[in-house]
């Protein structure tokens, strides 16, 4: 993060000294709050208790009814689902909770070829490939693709896997500002001229990478742009659709649908199993060829223990679901009732006077907070008021923007969003949050 403390260096190394020694201590109750049961649109929030001026958290048995209103479970596959669930249950006690191997050592199952399959054909890419974990997918993924002598430009607020992945693959890294397709060329006319053939370049390769939807921000990707620049160039795109594959677009096949992008013009995407599907777990989408190549170089899809078989149902269930292949219109529903939700939730927000980033049909929704002290005061009264949100901070984000992260699902019914508007607008005007006049209601 060290551009964010550029020419605030003493104010700032101050202020992280603050965080991490004086003001985390204090407000630890915040993050990490223990649920028992599924993350769903009402949770069971497990009380603790401090008896040493909050230094040490106890949980006790006890548990709090808590609206959800944190979690990525976008279309409400991570409840007991009529169609997931029991295939989900059937998968568990055929193939156990784990391969216990590699895939190429015996760690491949019937199971994971079929998502594999259905992954490629639900974002419309030639194959897949999948990994145990999102995290690793980027992690391990961009250091198999790129090296030594290769250039990443990457957005300034892609997700941490995604730098630490960059980091590790030995490339050269640039950093473009956050969703700007014009100083995104700027860096490219930087290093290369326009129309220059790949093999007249500096660069072994040039990989562009992006999201669909920043999870700090809720801001959809300028795709369609960011792919021009990148034909423009003959840079390859690479696409991370962690929260916006399943949630966003008709048929629920991410930014591309929404935006009318042709998926033949992304290179690689890349995508998580941990929102939309309720499960865990991570895939790669490209062509044949990368897809093979990875099979057998990438050290994570060699070395690692297969993504569990239960999990593999779930997102092979979900996927069915969301297509209308279980032979319900249940997918269509969840897809426009997420929709509906999040526009009808950020407008609410604006109205009252709330500085809500992102943009419509996006469901993450982060509310200014600014000033970080401010976390536990909207975290604590909103979790007083039976309401769970989740507030982020340095260094997740820049050191004077903290947030709330509100995170709308297809399972929130209306009277669900109704308690949450109730709640959060009593708490901004009691934390002072609310720094837009609010709209007067319509008669
Ligand atoms: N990419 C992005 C954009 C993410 O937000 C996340 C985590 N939320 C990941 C990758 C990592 O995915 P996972 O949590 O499934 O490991």
């Amino acid at each position: 993060k060290s551009k964010d403390l550029k020419g605030y260096a003493p104010i700032c190394l101050g202020l992280e000294d603050f965080y991490t020694r004086r003001l985390y201590l204090r407000i630890q109750d915040c993050f990490s709050r223990p649920i028992a049961s599924a993350p769903d649109a009402w949770i069971d929030v497990v009380e603790r208790y401090s008896n040493d001026n909050n230094k040490t958290l106890h949980r006790t048995s006890n548990t709090t009814k808590c609206l959800n209103l944190g979690s990525y479970n976008y279309l409400g596959f991570a409840a007991a689902d009529e169609y997931c669930t029991p295939r989900v249950i059937d998968s568990l006690r055929r193939y156990s909770p784990s391969t216990c191997s590699v895939r190429v050592d015996g760690g491949t199952t019937n199971l994971h070829i079929e998502l594999e399959e259905l992954v490629a054909r639900f974002v419309g890419k030639p194959a897949a490939i999948l990994f145990g974990m999102g995290y690793v997918t980027n992690s391990a993924i961009i250091p198999a693709l790129i090296g030594k002598g290769g250039l990443i430009i990457s957005d300034s607020l892609n997700h941490n896997s995604i730098v630490n992945g960059a980091r590790g693959s030995g490339a050269a890294v640039r950093v473009f500002q956050h969703n700007s397709p014009s100083h995104l060329e700027d860096v490219l006319r930087e290093q290369i001229a326009e129309g220059q053939p790949r093999t007249h370049r500096p660069w072994k390769k040039i990989i562009v990478i992006v999201e669909g939807i920043y999870s700090m921000e809720g801001e959809l990707c300028k795709l369609p742009e960011i792919i021009a620049v990148c034909k423009k160039y003959k840079a390859y795109t690479y696409l991370d659709e962690a929260h916006s594959i399943g949630a966003i677009g008709k048929s629920g096949r991410g930014v591309c649908e929404l935006l009318g992008v042709d998926p033949a013009d992304v290179d690689i995407m890349m995508g998580t199993f941990t929102k939309s599907f309720g499960s865990c777990g991570g895939y790669i989408a490209a062509s044949k060829e990368i897809i093979q190549y990875l099979k057998y170089t990438c050290p994570a899809h060699l070395y690692a223990t297969a993504m569990s078989p239960p999990a593999v149902q779930q997102v092979i269930s979900a996927i069915k679901v969301i297509l209308g292949e279980d032979g319900s219109n249940r997918g269509a529903q969840k897809l426009a009732c997420i929709r509906e939700n999040s526009n009808f939730f950020r407008s609410e927000l604006q109205k009252m006077g709330f500085e809500v980033l992102g943009d419509n049909d996006s469901p993450v929704m982060p509310i200014m907070l600014y000033n970080p002290a401010k976390i536990p005061a909207f975290s604590r009264e909103c979790l007083r008021q039976n309401v769970a949100v989740v507030t982020v901070a340095f260094p997740a984000t820049p050191l004077l923007l903290a947030r709330a992260r509100i995170c709308i699902s297809a399972s929130h019914s209306k009277e669900d969003l109704m308690k949450g508007l109730e709640v959060i607008s009593k708490v901004g005007d009691l934390v002072g949050i609310k720094y837009f006049p609010a709209e007067p209601p319509k008669h």
